[in-house]
């Protein structure tokens, strides 16, 4: 296997678990289901970008620098992880966060500052336009560090290679656990989850369909989310060597559970908290875990997974994000 994927750093607590819902397996009878955990990853409440950061994260101490730079909303589950990775690393944190600073700190925003990001707001500004500009001031103003841009949300190739990792990961564990999984529902938003995914499908030889719930209706600088997977999967395949040739009719999302947009909490992510929450006692994040667990539910209910297959949800983490929007969720 390709060098890249060797080329990590020891972050997270890996393998994430991996375990059969058993009391909504009961429900729903036709159909096992199963979930991974990376709502266990560590880092400061878990969460999927660890993944990613093992990789990022290499590649920037490989290169001698010693401050990280990244971006997201003030509430950014990425953010967070990132912040703990390099407080664990003793690598300074730059986080460039949109809005103005609030009065008060909660959710993702305490715990970044608590990790000890330092964190730059960018008022009216774009968050991610800035992101260059905000790296040549950061160079001007600390000239002797070396500072590593990471961007939004991990997604770049490499960034990606965490979850071509993952399937390695996922395949060990399905087959100890001697079963086969048909399908995995999980949140799409930045792109490098699905991109890695798919690319892992591949390069481990895993028979799976994957279902990626779109999260964010909105473009990327008039780029859609498909063309960026897009992209990533192409280069991936380049990189890794693999034939597949991939056009944007071969990239699956899901965009029927999107269309609130980004962060709104209506009746499909308030069932889903509610009914993990009750059946099996595991807690997922309003804004993307039970966005993607709704969407699998919906499947369910309008028996759209045939007979007997076994589905698997990846539970990608966001626990902080529960505690800015608790009345939200009691509604
Ligand atoms: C970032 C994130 C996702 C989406 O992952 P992408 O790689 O950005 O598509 C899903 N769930 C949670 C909780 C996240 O923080």
């Amino acid at each position: 296997m390709n060098e890249i994927i060797k080329n990590r750093l020891e972050l997270g607590l890996f393998p994430s678990p991996l375990h059969k819902l058993n009391n909504l397996s009961k429900q729903y009878p036709d159909n096992n289901i199963y979930i991974k955990r990376d709502d266990l990853t560590d880092m400061a409440t878990g969460g999927n970008k660890v993944r990613k950061l093992e990789y990022l994260l290499y590649d920037a101490v490989e290169n001698g620098c010693s401050s990280i730079l990244t971006s997201g909303a003030q509430q950014s589950n990425h953010c967070r992880q990132t912040a703990a990775a390099c407080s664990r690393l003793g690598l300074a944190c730059h986080l460039l966060m949109s809005g103005n600073e609030p009065d008060k700190y909660t959710g993702n925003l305490l715990l970044s500052k608590l990790l000890g990001a330092q964190i730059h707001f960018t008022g009216k500004g774009k968050k991610e336009s800035d992101l260059d500009s905000f790296k040549k001031d950061l160079e001007e103003r600390h000239p002797k560090n070396k500072h590593y841009l990471i961007p939004l949300g991990g997604s770049s190739l490499l960034g990606a290679v965490g979850f071509i990792n993952a399937v390695n990961e996922l395949k060990k564990q399905i087959n100890s656990m001697n079963i086969k999984i048909d399908y995995i529902f999980f949140g799409s938003s930045s792109g490098s989850t699905q991109a890695g995914l798919m690319l892992g499908k591949e390069l481990y030889h895993l028979d799976v369909e994957l279902v990626p719930i779109n999260i964010d209706k909105t473009d990327f600088k008039g780029v859609s989310l498909e063309k960026k997977i897009l992209k990533l999967v192409q280069e991936g395949a380049k990189t890794f060597g693999l034939d597949q040739k991939y056009e944007l009719n071969d990239i699956p999302l899901v965009r029927d559970y999107s269309h609130a947009g980004y962060g709104i909490i209506l009746e499909n992510e308030r069932m889903a908290f509610k009914t993990l929450a009750k059946r099996e006692g595991i807690l997922l994040d309003p804004i993307y875990s039970a966005r993607a667990f709704g969407g699998m539910l919906d499947y369910l209910d309008k028996q759209k997974i045939e007979k007997g297959k076994n589905i698997l949800f990846w539970h990608t983490g966001g626990f902080p994000e529960i505690l800015t929007h608790g009345n939200e969720l009691l509604k």
